[in-house]
């Protein structure tokens, strides 16, 4: 079974060179939804641009939600997943082939992450169909809004999909790589107020917003925890001038465990550290935690899983089962019934104008989505 290479790289390069930003992929989602509908798919758009805007990410894309008819019942249904966003600076992307490398020019990242996915599942169908393999219902999900918080797959219905084998094309790592598990994450907001007071004239009459933000900080278990563990405060904010005792300081930050309990005590740990501290400065806080989006803990046992080992081995790929420290669309799809992996794509440095591919990561990539329809019995 082989796959049509030269279509596979024309496809890639016409998909990277698409604009598609985060909130901004009216472009690359009507491109797809003609390929989807080309392969026999039924395409539909759904409308998680809504739950976008309560995000305040302004947006007029939904997920696509593509579902092909298979030439065989009786089997499981599975679903491919890729995000059709980007990070920045992604826009007029010029990709440069160089041997078996796919690069940007160097002045913007060269969106592998996730175009590789996309065009793994398109290719991948493609080659079933052209190699007249049975194969059962398969349903394709194009997210929007990956970047930046899972928003898109937010606003997936599930009620919309069959599926009970997922699989998103969007891990480190390279092909036969298979992300069994991954962490939770809480999203943390402090506001600390203390109180304003002249820093010359009358200090002893004021309470620094940053000496207690500082205080908390060096008191807070921060960074690795342990192996399952991290947390970090990302953002911290205050002052206006120098002769001003701060008034208000801002902190945002992240919890993330694969373990429910220690992701809970570590959370509270956090909020003890800043009550503890406020108190003892006279200052008040205010603490807002957020559920970001829920872990995932598969096995070998699990049949997703064993799908997986079985079409990585079947066309000579090692599998490397993996957990990540990460979050992709696979926790919301999990966390919506749907048993999901994440398969890695081989892409290098991503999030970076270094990030690259190789073409043949780029076959393998598309050879295994082949294999999982083919193998899926
Ligand atoms: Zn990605």
């Amino acid at each position: 079974m082989n796959i049509n290479k030269t279509r596979l790289i024309e496809e890639f390069i016409e998909l990277v060179s698409t604009d598609s930003g985060t909130g901004e992929e009216r472009e690359i989602a009507d491109k797809l939804t003609a390929k989807l509908k080309a392969l026999g798919c039924s395409v539909y758009e759904d409308d998680a641009w809504k739950t976008l805007k309560e995000r305040s990410i302004e947006s007029n894309t939904g997920n696509l939600v593509a579902k092909l008819d298979g030439t065989q019942k009786d089997v499981p249904t599975l679903l491919f997943c890729a995000h059709m966003d980007r990070v920045t600076p992604g826009k007029g992307i010029k990709p440069i082939i160089e041997n078996d490398i796919i690069k940007s020019d160097g002045t913007t990242i060269l969106a592998a992450d996730d175009v590789a996915g996309i065009v793994a599942i398109l290719e991948g169908v493609r080659t079933i169909q052209e190699n007249g393999i049975e194969h059962g219902d398969i349903e394709i999900v194009f997210t929007i809004a990956e970047e930046g918080g899972l928003n898109g797959a937010k606003g997936l219905d599930p009620s919309r999909l069959a599926a009970t084998h997922g699989y998103c094309l969007d891990a480190n790592g390279t092909v036969g790589t298979i992300v069994t598990s991954a962490p939770a994450q809480k999203g943390l907001k402090v506001n600390i107020y203390g109180k304003a007071a002249h820093a010359g004239i009358s200090p002893e009459s004021g309470i620094s917003a940053i000496l207690v933000a500082a205080n908390a900080l060096t008191r807070m278990q921060l960074g690795r925890i342990d192996e399952e563990t991290t947390a970090n405060i990302g953002i911290f904010q205050a002052g206006v001038a120098t002769n001003i005792i701060t008034e208000q300081a801002y902190l945002e930050g992240e919890i993330r465990s694969r373990n429910p309990e220690k992701l809970k005590k570590h959370t509270q740990h956090i909020k003890d550290v800043l009550t503890e501290v406020a108190n003892e400065f006279g200052a008040k806080v205010e603490i807002e935690i957020n559920d970001l989006y829920p872990s995932f803990n598969l096995t070998e046992n699990d049949a997703v899983v064993q799908l997986a080992l079985r079409a990585a081995a079947k066309i000579d790929l090692q599998p490397i089962l993996g957990k990540t420290g990460g979050g992709s669309d696979a926790n919301i799809i999990n966390g919506k019934g749907i048993p999901s992996v994440v398969l890695g794509l081989g892409f290098e440095d991503v999030h970076s104008t270094k990030e690259r591919i190789a073409i043949s990561e780029l076959e393998n990539a598309a050879r295994l989505v082949a294999s999982l329809i083919k193998e899926n019995k």
